[in-house]
């Protein structure tokens, strides 16, 4: 019989201000807005020997936006003011 390993997950609760009401959120849901490549740009082929790219290191126009709400249903609320 095998042995479970009881690992014990010391996370620290993480707090952010919810992007939608405001209130500050234990550990928030992150959600990350990647800009789509506009119509008619040519769209980067990705290749295994090419140089990597991490999407949080994408800079200007590609930079993402981290957002922090505190549950599914403020995302949703905060995402459809945002028209999005
Ligand atoms: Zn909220």
């Amino acid at each position: 019989m095998r042995k479970l390993k009881m690992k014990k997950k010391q996370t620290k609760p993480i707090r952010r201000k919810c992007h939608n009401c405001g209130k500050m959120a234990t550990n928030p849901l992150v959600y990350h807005l990647v800009p789509s490549i506009p119509y008619g740009e040519p769209i980067p082929v990705y290749s295994k020997s090419g140089p990597k790219t991490k999407r949080v290191d994408l800079k200007g126009d590609m930079k993402i936006t981290a957002q922090n709400y505190c549950d599914r249903e403020c995302m949703a609320e905060g995402r459809s003011k945002l028209g999005v």
